[in-house]
């Protein structure tokens, strides 16, 4: 069988890089090119350097179609406002697109679903195996607690994040409101500060911390009177967010246009 051909959007991000190294690192598939965005020093620069691998005979470039065409999976871990375009270039292509940008509007969640509708794209929040099963955990203890179990999400990042609450904090957030049958977005209550008033019954909470080199910590807590539950995940690595967005880029090669995300491709 022929390698899967992967390019790397943002290649020289921390994403990007750990993306690079995975690929290589993985039976069945190859690198097929990476991009920038237009200015970046790493422009130019071959791909194997950018993340310590051997020399890859490919140089990082600054136009994704070029990139699209030279490839039959795209990973994209950058900005909203790349993300956005690079779905609309996947439709356009046929080029499948796997999605790792966090951070997004309704209105480019809205882009990336038509973009779906042509081609096949996964787009998770968080691609680890270990946080897939917690947003499922997740659902099902919110569906069996009531409102007497106060929900919180906490989450810590390294000093470079640049949105918050993260992306798969949401995405917990989420998955507990799915599990008492309510609209996220009714209850959800970001971060506080100064006299805010009693907490109110139902709402789900949101705090974040900033620091070091945190790759992601998430604990989503389940407090009541005299009794708490917490759960927790720990990433000590992107390389586990880079593995699961091979694997998901490896189940996407052959799949019909649809937005699917890590639960599809881990089969949970
Ligand atoms: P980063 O800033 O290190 O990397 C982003 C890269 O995208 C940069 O190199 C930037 O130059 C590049 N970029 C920006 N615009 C571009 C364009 N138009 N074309 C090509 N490249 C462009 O950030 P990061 O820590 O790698 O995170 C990137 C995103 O991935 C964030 O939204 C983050 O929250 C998300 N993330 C998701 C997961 C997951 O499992 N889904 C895991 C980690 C990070």
């Amino acid at each position: 069988m022929t390698d899967v051909r992967m390019g790397v959007v943002g290649c020289a991000g921390r994403m990007g890089i750990n993306l690079l190294r995975q690929i290589d690192a993985t039976e069945g598939c190859a690198i097929a090119g990476g991009s920038e965005r237009p200015g970046h020093d790493a422009i130019g620069r071959d791909l194997g350097e950018i993340a310590g691998l051997a020399s890859q005979g490919l140089t990082v470039v600054d136009a994704a179609p070029e990139l699209f065409a030279a490839s039959d999976v795209v990973l994209d871990f950058t900005v909203p406002a790349a993300t956005v375009a690079h779905a609309a270039l996947a439709a356009e292509t046929g080029t499948r697109l796997v999605i790792g940008t966090t951070g997004t509007e309704a209105e480019d969640d809205a882009a990336i679903a038509r973009a779906a509708e042509a081609v096949a794209i996964v787009r998770a929040a968080n691609m680890s195996v270990g946080v897939n099963v917690l947003l499922q955990i997740t659902q099902r203890l919110a569906g069996v607690l009531n409102e007497d179990f106060d929900i919180e999400v906490v989450e810590m990042h390294h000093r470079y994040k640049v949105d918050a609450p993260s992306g798969t904090a949401l995405a917990l957030g989420r998955a507990a409101a799915a599990g008492r049958g309510v609209d996220h977005d009714a209850v959800a209550q970001g971060g506080r500060h100064g006299i805010t008033g009693e907490r109110r019954r139902g709402d789900i909470g949101y705090a974040a911390l900033r620091g070091g080199n945190v790759a992601g910590d998430h604990t989503v807590v389940f407090a009541a009177d005299d009794e708490r539950i917490e759960l927790t995940h720990k990433a000590a690595d992107r390389a586990i967010f880079a593995r699961g967005a091979v694997t998901a880029a490896l189940w996407l090669a052959d799949r019909e246009p649809g937005l699917y995300d890590m639960a599809d491709v881990l089969g949970l």
